[in-house]
């Protein structure tokens, strides 16, 4: 089910890491934003999109991690756009996301993951400012959507997520720093952040989660274990915690 959170832009939740589609009406149609997760749940938005009736006319990634890649041979042969790094890594990985994504969920059209081009310059087809910066993924972006309101954050924001550090790629945690003023100074125009993975955030909710990838980052540059509810709430992500602590002492 798709669900209306600002005028024009739609989400619809997967069971999977409350991964978030989102559907951002542009001038002459949508744009599917990392649609995900299961087979069936790409079905399913399409149907919802059938409902919506206004056609798809390109995807956008946010980064390029197997989860964000997907896409649904009933969604249209469009273009589906990423940031000329993300295209390029997105290019580079697909095996390795196609692997991934055999392994975690079912259903996938396997053969439509990562088929991703480099947005142009002018950003053009994706409606809104395109913030690119190094946190957690090689050319991941939020998109912001001033006019209404609306930050897309990918994997940042999130509140059950933490900052998942690229363990690949050194200082991560100043990537991180740099990233959040950027998506701070978005912020201001927004009362609505959709983040990849969790709740919908409204209001006094966007400060909120600001705060609180903040204060985890923080933590990592002070060398202090981050407290942080988010780790309460979801054991699994004591590995990635720990990566993300091993990183932040080895720089
Ligand atoms: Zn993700």
């Amino acid at each position: 089910m798709l669900t209306q959170v600002a005028d024009g832009v739609w989400v619809r939740q997967s069971a999977w890491v409350w991964t978030n589609s989102i559907v951002v009406r542009g001038d002459a149609g949508v744009i599917l934003v990392d649609p995900g997760i299961d087979g069936s749940e790409l079905d399913q938005l399409a149907d919802d999109l059938d409902r919506l009736g206004i056609p798809v006319v390109a995807g956008f990634s946010t980064h390029p991690h197997w989860d964000h890649l997907l896409w649904h041979s009933r969604f249209g042969d469009v273009p589906r756009y990423a940031t000329p790094a993300g295209a390029q890594a997105a290019t580079q990985a697909r095996e390795r996301a196609q692997a991934m994504a055999a392994e975690s969920a079912s259903g996938i059209p396997l053969e439509l993951i990562g088929l991703v081009t480099p947005l142009p310059p002018d950003g053009d087809p994706v409606p809104g400012e395109i913030l690119e910066h190094e946190a957690h993924a090689i050319g991941h972006a939020a998109v912001l959507l001033a006019d209404r309101g609306v930050m897309l954050a990918g994997d940042m924001l999130s509140d059950v997520l933490i900052p998942l550090l690229d363990d690949r790629r050194r200082d991560q945690v100043g990537a991180y720093e740099t990233a959040l003023d950027r998506l701070g100074e978005a912020a201001r125009h927004v009362d609505v952040v959709v983040p990849g993975h969790g709740a919908v955030a409204e209001g006094p909710e966007v400060a909120a989660r600001l705060g609180a990838d903040r204060a985890y980052i923080d933590a990592l540059r002070r060398g202090e274990e981050p407290v942080d509810e988010r780790l309460a709430a979801a054991d699994w992500l004591s590995g990635p915690h720990q990566s993300n602590l091993n990183q932040a002492r080895g720089r």
